[in-house]
């Protein structure tokens, strides 16, 4: 018999003790309802009997009966009543006894419920029991599987750091053998190296020294030159093709004791008129010479000679009005392309700054960048300030702005480059007349000083040149360059001669100091030197 079948069979006879009790109730109550109308029935018998008896009484019975009838109804009723209170009570019972049977029907089904519960886990702890024990042995078998496992490894492990270790053991034998020989041949070959060295390095010593001497040599020879620079070259220097050109020529003609007749005089016409000064003045010059020869103040052959360089001396030396102190003191440089222009102004801007002054070159040869930068070269070799334009802007608004510049800077000397590259003579003097113009509009009584530039090679067009600019151009003076090139430099005296202009400076070379103030006493000396 299982719990179920037991509990079927505490329900069934539950059922039926149930059952039992609640028929007992009911029969003593219907007993009771039964003993009630038997009593009333004898009761209404009785008053029936007692009616017929008491009819001649009713009257006096009546009140009797009535309270008797009440009675009885009143005992009926609380008969019913207690009737009625004993089955409620009955029934009462029942429902308690019915609460009772299900309580302890729900106790019964909720301890074994409980049983149940208690078996399930019971059950459970079994089957985690077991599980664990299965668990337990799983790992105890795979711990001894891995111990053996890391044991064949250890071993396996050992050996193969003992098969390393011999091998290593043996490759550094080899190794440490290779060294040896390595470092053997290192040896040797640093060896070699080392008296290789030694033989480069005695070789790159001579070579060194030589190298040394040849420096020195060469330093020594800069600084001749560049102390010679810095000196400048002497007019002497300056002219010697010159000197060697026409004034030796004269003074060949005038050589040995030689008798001043009218051969000497047809030679020396010729030699004048053919000679760079240009005829206007060799015909002026040889008028003189037979003059002072009619006034007896020419007698000899040297005398003639001291007479030519008086007369020259003369011609070149012709008043200058010194405006140099003028502050600004602007000077404006005109003459043809390649006449030396911006490396004379180059040179002299190196003068001035030597003197301490503030210098600022301007570039008005706007017509090529080139001379642009040519001018700002010089000016950032002699120490000057610089102004330009912007490339192809009008010269003349150049000048202008920098002039005002040059006031406002407060330089001392303000010189200006201007371009002699125009195709025309006309143009080229319309355009040197503007910028003149604009010069005196930007600083009234400025330029102080207009400077021809001539090249001096060009001998007798130089002379022409400056019949074109000296019929424009206000000159103030004149600067004959490349003497040092040419032996044309008698052209010198036919300028001065012709123009009545002084030249002011000569250019002797084309470095910086290579630029001379004349000297007219000086220059005439070196082109008649005493020997
Ligand atoms: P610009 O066009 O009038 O400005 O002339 P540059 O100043 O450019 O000079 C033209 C060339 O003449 C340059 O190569 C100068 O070096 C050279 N030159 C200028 N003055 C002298 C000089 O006195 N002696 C020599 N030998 N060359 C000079
Ligand atoms: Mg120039």
């Amino acid at each position: 018999m299982n719990m179920n079948e037991f509990y079927q069979i505490i329900g069934v006879m539950f059922a039926v003790w149930t059952v039992t009790i609640i028929s007992s109730r009911f029969l003593i109550l219907k007993s009771l309802e039964k003993e009630n109308k038997r009593k009333l029935a004898e009761a209404e018998e009785n008053a029936k009997l007692e009616q017929e008896r008491l009819e001649k009484e009713r009257l006096e019975s009546a009140e009797k009966e009535r309270v008797e009838k009440e009675r009885i109804k009143k005992e009926k009723l609380e008969a019913d009543k207690k009737a009625q209170i004993e089955q409620e009570r009955i029934e009462q019972e029942r429902i308690e006894s019915e609460k009772k049977a299900q309580i302890e029907k729900e106790r019964l089904e909720k301890e074994h419920l409980a049983a149940e519960k208690q078996k399930e886990k019971e059950l459970q702890e079994l089957k985690t029991k077991k599980l664990a024990e299965k668990e337990r042995e799983r790992l105890r078998l795979e711990i001894e599987k891995k111990a053996k496992i890391e044991k064949e490894k250890r071993e396996k492990e050992k050996l193969e750091a003992e098969r390393v270790a011999k091998a290593e053991k043996e490759r550094l034998e080899k190794e440490r053998r290779e060294a040896e020989r390595v470092a053997k041949e290192e040896k040797e070959r640093l060896e070699k190296e080392r008296l290789e060295a030694e033989r480069v390095a005695q070789k790159e010593k001579s070579r060194l020294e030589k190298e040394k001497r040849e420096a020195e040599k060469r330093a020594k020879e800069e600084k001749e030159r560049l102390e010679k620079e810095l000196v400048g070259k002497t007019f002497e220097e300056g002219l010697e093709k010159t000197q060697k050109g026409f004034f030796g020529k004269l003074k060949t003609l005038f050589a040995g004791d030689k008798e001043l007749d009218e051969d000497l005089l047809d030679e020396l016409e010729e030699l004048l008129l053919t000679s760079d000064i240009g005829p206007r003045t060799a015909d002026k010059l040889f008028e003189k010479i037979k003059e002072g020869m009619d006034k007896k103040s020419i007698k000899d052959v040297d005398s003639v000679m001291s007479f030519i360089k008086e007369e020259i001396f003369n011609m070149m030396n012709i008043p200058f009005e010194d405006k140099s102190s003028k502050k600004p003191y602007v000077i404006l440089f005109i003459g043809v392309n390649g006449s030396g222009k911006t490396t004379t102004i180059g040179k002299l801007s190196s003068q001035y700054v030597k003197e301490g002054k503030k210098v600022l070159l301007i570039a008005g040869d706007t017509f090529r960048a080139a001379a642009v930068e040519q001018l700002e070269v010089w000016s950032q070799r002699a120490g000057t300030l610089f102004h330009s334009g912007k490339d192809k802007q009008d010269p003349s608004s150049v000048i202008f702005d920098g002039v005002k510049k040059g006031i406002k800077e407060e330089v001392d000397v303000i010189i200006i480059d201007t371009s002699g590259r125009l195709h025309t003579d006309k143009k080229l003097m319309a355009e040197l007349e503007k910028i003149k113009r604009t010069v005196n509009k930007a600083y009234p009584d400025a330029p102080h000083d207009t400077f021809l530039v001539l090249d001096s090679t060009n001998g007798q067009n130089a002379i022409f040149q400056a019949k074109y600019f000296n019929e424009a151009m206000d000159m103030t003076g004149i600067v004959l360059t490349k003497l040092d090139g040419t032996a044309k430099g008698g052209v010198i005296i036919g300028i001065c001669d012709t123009y009545n202009i002084p030249v002011k400076y000569v250019g002797i070379g084309e470095g910086i100091n290579d630029l001379k103030k004349m000297d007219v006493k000086e220059f005439v000396n070196a082109l008649f030197p005493a020997n």
